[in-house]
């Protein structure tokens, strides 16, 4: 290829956390603009969402009607449409207004709720168009991006890791948490990718990184609950940042009903 690629990154209902993890690259991120055209990428300075790129890096979950038709145009443009984070993934955080009463809400929260035009659910970013690869993370890790990146230029798609977050916590000769502990952890449900950051800090996961590969969710709960949660807490547990994929919600406990501050 004789011109530099073009890449975009965008952004759509999110904390902007996965975009600093772009920022976060550092002289990496200079040695990358020695090989891409970075064209869009608005928290760093360059505007222009409609441009054609080779690669675009999407932040954030589908979350307003507005949304719908901005990302298939994305879609339109770009040769290959990369997720980036749990919001853009699994609809993030803000999913977790999917298991309640949208409009309850946004009338408990706003002072003029009639200026708020909200979807009735935050949704994966592949739900609306075709994502050719997904990077997992809240937030996604600078190295994930660069490999994911670097991978693309090579003409090939990125390794995708489903392992559980369990084989890289063994890599690192951490004694588990749990066992030694006592302590609730996600990393046998939870997919690899973070260098097991939470154990090596002594901290049990929770699973920002998603589901890994044929998760075995409901017998974790259980165990949860043997080492003293109680439903509930198993439950948020499971839902606190991918409460919509499949596999952190189907843990086979039921939350009570949610309902906003007010109606209590
Ligand atoms: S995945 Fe997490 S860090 Fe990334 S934009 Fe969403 S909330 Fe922020
Ligand atoms: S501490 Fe967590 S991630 Fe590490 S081995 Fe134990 S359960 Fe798995
Ligand atoms: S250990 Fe779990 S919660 Fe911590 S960064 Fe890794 S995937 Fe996320």
């Amino acid at each position: 290829m004789s011109r530099k690629p073009k890449v975009a990154i965008h952004k759509f209902s999110s904390c902007d956390g996965c975009q600093l993890a772009f920022l976060n690259l550092g002289e990496d991120l200079l040695a990358l603009s020695r090989q891409v055209e970075i064209v869009h990428f608005a928290e760093a300075g360059p505007v222009n969402e409609e441009i054609p790129v080779d690669i675009a890096f999407v932040e954030g979950s589908i979350s307003t009607p507005a949304d719908r038709p901005r990302i298939e145009k994305i879609r339109h443009n770009s040769r290959f449409l990369i997720t980036m984070g749990a919001c853009a993934t699994s609809g993030g955080i803000q999913a977790l207004r999917n298991m309640a009463d949208t409009n309850a809400w946004i009338g408990a929260i706003y002072a003029r709720p009639d200026f708020i035009d909200s979807l009735d659910d935050s949704t994966a970013i592949a739900r609306h168009v075709k994502v050719d690869f997904e990077l997992w993370g809240c937030p996604v890790n600078s190295q994930q991006i660069l490999s994911c990146v670097c991978a693309l230029l090579s003409g090939v798609l990125p390794v995708d890791q489903h392992d559980s977050l369990c084989q890289q916590c063994k890599q690192q000769g951490l004694a588990c948490l749990m066992v030694s502990q006592g302590l609730a952890c996600l990393g046998p449900v939870t997919r690899a990718g973070c260098g097991a950051l939470c154990p090596s800090l002594g901290r049990g996961c929770y699973g920002c990184y998603g589901p890994a590969e044929n998760p075995n969710g409901p017998a974790l709960a259980q165990r949860f609950m043997q080492l003293g949660l109680s439903a509930e807490e198993t439950r948020r547990r499971f839902l606190f940042i991918n409460s919509a994929a499949p596999a952190f919600n189907e843990t086979g406990l039921k939350l009570p009903d949610a309902k906003p501050q007010g109606e209590r």
